[in-house]
């Protein structure tokens, strides 16, 4: 049986002692899930939201690494780093880094490369921008973006990636795919973790979707076969929702 999971991305919200008190909250909250459940916080609050979830099942994730191992690339953080707060994931290739951060198929299958070989069990997102899902390009989009940076790994590495199904028109906006669509899209994509690495590790695999995915359509979109779960953002930064929507999966 494969994960199912809730994970949070708060991407640029919450200062550290607001981050600390939303960790708090949940903490407090979600005491026997019955999926995985993770937040994602900004990279300095990593070390403390860890400490603070020690005995808890909440699972913590940095939102982003470096595309470099180490060395003199001012701002920048690396996977060990991530790795040596206690974190245990890492999304890479969200569209907001792929858009605003020129984030390309290459930067992309390296930061998969070096958060493996540091522990961390990526996150990886995939998902088509309005226009090409309006010309029917979806598949090819997230075929590509699959091939690009994640279907190099062997099997015993691609197992520990979680993909994320995020149609970037619905990132933020309100709008959600439909329970049909969401599915359509996720047994494609199982369909082509299956092509290269069979049917075992296809069933396996954990597809969440993520995409204004909030605490009324939670479970709808959960109902679906091939949804194991949600990458969520607006709905992961107050505690009544996101733990609404981690019930709901
Ligand atoms: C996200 O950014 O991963 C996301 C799914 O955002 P939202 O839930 O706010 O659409």
């Amino acid at each position: 049986m494969r994960t199912k999971m809730v994970a949070g991305n708060w991407k640029m919200n919450k200062t550290l002692q607001e981050g600390v008190a939303l960790a708090t909250e949940l903490k407090e909250r979600v005491m026997n899930p019955k999926c995985e459940v993770v937040i994602a916080t900004p990279f300095i609050h990593l070390a403390t939201v860890v400490e603070l979830l020690k005995g808890s099942p909440i699972h913590v994730a940095a939102e982003n690494c470096a595309d470099h191992a180490l060395g003199a690339y001012t701002g920048e953080v690396s996977a060990a780093m991530v790795a040596s707060t206690g974190a245990d994931y890492c999304i890479i290739g969200h569209s907001e880094r792929r858009q605003y951060y020129a984030e390309n198929y290459d930067i992309l299958r390296t930061k998969v490369d070096l958060a493996l070989e540091n522990g961390l069990r990526p996150i990886f997102c995939i998902g088509e921008v309005k226009e090409e899902r309006e010309a029917n390009r979806q598949n090819e989009v997230v075929k590509a973006q699959l091939e690009g940076s994640v279907f190099h790994l062997n099997e015993e590495n691609f197992r520990r990636v979680v993909l994320a199904y995020e149609p970037v028109w619905a990132i933020g906006t309100g709008l959600t795919a439909t329970p049909e669509q969401a599915q359509e899209m996720h047994a494609y994509i199982r369909s082509l973790v299956e092509k290269k690495y069979g049917k075992a590790v296809a069933e396996d695999t954990t597809i969440l979707y993520g995409g204004s995915c909030n605490a009324k359509n939670a479970a709808e979109l959960f109902a679906n076969a091939d949804v194991d779960g949600g990458l969520i953002g607006g709905a992961s930064l107050k505690a009544d929702d996101f733990t609404t929507i981690i019930n709901a999966r």
